[in-house]
């Protein structure tokens, strides 16, 4: 049964076997042997013979038929040689007579097969266009813009071929067509900026149009001429996809006559590779264009192509270069400014420069930065949550958001078409260049859905647009495409932004090292200098120590060397307090310390040092903590310490001292109902030597609370006091569970 077209199998119609060709010529099948296997039936339209009485025959019957142009032997011998060198190029066309009729022999191959067509020489053309392809080249290259070029392209080939209308007909991405350039005759109706949906050039036929540069359907109205065979022939037809009588699709046909048009040629214009479009000309009149004039049309595609592709790279090279320009600057301006966000936004070329977009988004280090047209942060957040669920690669981008992602419906004007690019998955930062929607008109060519009709058997069957009436389409949900220009150059900013972080990470490191060794080295400067002072103190204390008891002093002199041994004391004291405090840190590791115990301890030797009746210490419950020993009671002391000497001027001290778990950790509060310290001061007096206005009457250095201050930060806990002047203070002190420090 011949291949039924439906509605569903439309792209599978098998074009390349229609088991026909054209009926202006003929075909001649040869196998290995050069014996005939299969011919045109309207092989008797031109030589004495009949189609069926030729199987089996070698191919030199014909050759008496070629009458005197072509020597004796010479079919065999020109498959042979051909079949040697898998190429019958240089022998097409091989010209020769049928009836004293010029023709012109082309020969292919189809798998093990031969295929020897004999077609026509005279044509409808009134010179051979490679007279007039010179000049005609020269024009049409003439133009650095591609679309220019494309419409001198149209004209020359139309002034070459003759043709009514020449078109450049481009195919999109999506494989719907558009006439881009047209040459014409004045009473046509023009078809130029058209297009035509995809079905209208199925798959299978782009094809064929990338493997034959060149198409010629002399007369839609031509009774196409079957193939007869051997015996299995009707089971394998022969494909004939090489074949240049090859019979049209009669869909194709019935498309063609839909529009009116005659005869049909097209020269194929691959890019890059692919098919980029055709050269579709039609006539409104039959029209036979020969083999060689083809061929020469063939050539006119192919500088065609190659200048397109030419065109298009150079374009897409300006474009890529100003993008590239671009992303360079924003590069130095990462290198040299401190902040990376700042380089990126406030500069004169910025992040929305480096893609071809109408706004821009940056998610870094918890906050959005944004330029240009951009959707709400609302709507941002919600974006990027999405982003971060679905995106697998380092890029995503679609030109239609609210279709992939409906909740863009509300955002469309802004955020239609969304390229983004990740910084980083893991703190979900994210560049994202928008476009909104692009409310384009696309003009088809009758619209675009193929009608179909149920026929006898009941299929459904196509039936080609009759109207190609203009029918004027507004695509929604859409805006343009993103380039490929586009998608390099956010990789592009990507890589210069990731280095960026990069290398402040590793400035941020050496800073931090510069900063631990001057540390380090002030650490071990304070203490050799407080342990080197100790000395000479120990001198000027002594020799004090020795005037003082010399007799013949009088009382003034008596007084200064008293005030010489008290400053000396103090001195010594405040040497001894910044020793303690710079060993900090030199202390072993961390382990549980039994805190009933460490504060039992240090109240027993409180109340050896005071008098035990004016003094009163409360402890609850002392939960135990992790640290270090030693630190850990220098901190309680110096608490305890301060508790009983800033409240026994004033009153019987009574100090409480509390443990308590907390989400956070062991919290300890050591409170008095001393002269409390005022809210201006509680802050200042955790550092080094500050103290408050009102205590001169206190001994004290200022050293204590920064020890406390020091320890606990070395524990990665916290002091903090509450107090109120008059009644008291306390003193929290927080050591952070093992498990939450860091
Ligand atoms: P010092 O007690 O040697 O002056 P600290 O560093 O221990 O040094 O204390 C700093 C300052 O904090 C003290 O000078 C004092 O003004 C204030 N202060 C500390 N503890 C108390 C407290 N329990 N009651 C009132 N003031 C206090």
């Amino acid at each position: 049964m011949p291949f039924q077209v439906n509605l569903t199998n439309c792209d599978l119609e098998p074009i390349h076997i229609p088991g026909k060709i054209q009926s202006h010529g003929f075909l001649i099948v040869a196998d290995k042997e050069f014996n005939i296997t299969a011919c045109s039936e309207n092989v008797s339209r031109f030589l004495p013979l009949n189609a069926v009485a030729l199987l089996q025959q070698p191919v030199s019957v014909l050759e008496k038929y070629l009458h005197d142009s072509a020597p004796a032997g010479f079919l065999t011998l020109i498959l042979s040689f051909g079949a040697i060198n898998h190429n019958f190029g240089s022998f097409n066309p091989y010209a020769l007579d049928i009836n004293a009729k010029a023709f012109n022999l082309v020969i292919s191959t189809s798998e093990d097969q031969y295929l020897l067509e004999f077609e026509p020489e005279f044509s409808d053309l009134e010179s051979d266009p490679l007279k007039t392809i010179g000049s005609s080249l020269s024009t049409m290259l003439g133009d650095a813009k591609l679309s220019n070029l494309l419409e001198k392209a149209a004209t020359q080939i139309q002034e070459i071929i003759g043709y009514d209308r020449v078109m450049i007909y481009q195919f999109h991405k999506d494989g719907h067509g558009e006439v881009v350039a047209e040459e014409k005759t004045e009473e046509l109706e023009p078809l130029l900026g058209l297009h035509y949906p995809a079905s209208d050039i199925p798959q299978q036929a782009r094809a064929l149009y990338k493997l034959n540069l060149t198409r010629l359907i002399s007369n839609v109205e031509e009774e196409p001429s079957g193939i007869v065979g051997l015996a299995n022939f009707a089971e394998t037809p022969i494909d004939l996809s090489h074949a240049v009588l090859r019979a049209v699709s009669p869909i194709h046909i019935r498309y063609l006559k839909n529009m009116g048009v005659a005869s049909s040629f097209s020269i194929s214009l691959v890019a890059n590779d692919e098919l980029w479009g055709l050269v579709a000309c039609h006539n409104y009149t039959p029209r036979f264009i020969n083999y060689k004039e083809r061929e020469s049309a063939k050539l006119v595609g192919q500088i065609l192509s190659s200048a397109i592709n030419f065109r298009q790279k150079e374009e897409s090279l300006i474009k890529l270069n100003q993008i590239k320009k671009a992303v360079v600057t924003l590069g130095k301006g990462l290198l040299r400014n401190e902040n990376i966000e700042r380089s990126l936004f406030d500069e004169p070329i910025t992040l929305l420069d480096a893609v071809d977009a109408t706004g821009v988004a940056l998610f870094f280090n918890g906050q959005w930065y944004t330029e240009g047209v951009v959707p709400d942060e609302r709507f941002l957040i919600e974006l990027l949550g999405w982003l971060t669920a679905n995106m697998e690669q380092q890029l995503y981008e679609t030109n239609q958001l609210p279709i992939v992602y409906p909740a863009a419906l509300r955002t469309k004007d802004n955020a239609t078409g969304i390229l983004a690019c990740t910084l980083s998955k893991e703190l979900g930062e994210y560049m994202i260049w928008f476009r909104p929607e692009f409310l384009e008109s696309v003009n088809w060519a009758g619209k675009p859905e193929k009608p179909f009709e149920v026929d006898m058997n009941g299929m459904l069957t196509i039936t080609p647009r009759k109207s190609f009436e203009s029918w004027s389409e507004m695509v929604r949900f859409t805006s343009l495409p993103w380039s490929a220009e586009d998608l390099e150059s956010a990789l592009l900013v990507r890589e210069e932004i990731i280095f960026a972080i990069g290398r402040k990470q590793i400035e941020v490191r050496v800073l931090n090292e510069k900063l631990k060794e001057a540390y380090e080295e002030l650490g071990s400067f304070s203490y050799t200098i407080s342990h080197d002072l100790k000395n000479p103190l120990a001198t000027v204390k002594g020799f004090g120590e020795l005037l003082k008891r010399n007799p013949s002093l009088d009382d003034k002199a008596q007084h200064m060397v008293d005030r010489i041994l008290h400053s000396t004391g103090k001195m010594q004291t405040m040497i001894d307090e910044v020793l303690r405090y710079t060993v900090i840190g030199h202390n072993a590791l961390p382990d549980a310390i039994d805190m009933q115990r460490l504060i039992e301890d240090l109240i027993q030797e409180f109340l050896v040092i005071e008098d035990s009746d004016q003094l009163s210490i409360n402890t609850g419950d002392c939960l135990d903590v992790y640290g270090d020993q030693t630190m850990v009671m220098q901190v309680f002391s110096n608490l305890i310490g301060n508790a009983i000497k800033y409240s026994k001027a004033t009153t019987t001290p009574v100090i409480d001292i509390k443990s308590e778990d907390t989400d956070l950790g062991i919290l300890y509060a050591v409170k008095d109902n001393g002269i409390g310290i005022k809210t201006v001061d509680q802050d200042k007096i955790f550092d080094l030597f500050t103290r408050s206005e009102d205590v001169e009457s206190y001994e004290g250095t200022g050293v204590g609370l920064s020890i406390v201050k020091k320890i606990m930060e070395k524990h990665s806990g916290k002091v903090w006091v509450e107090s109120d002047v008059d009644t008291g203070s306390t003193f929290y002190v927080l050591f952070r569970k093992p498990e939450l420090v860091n």
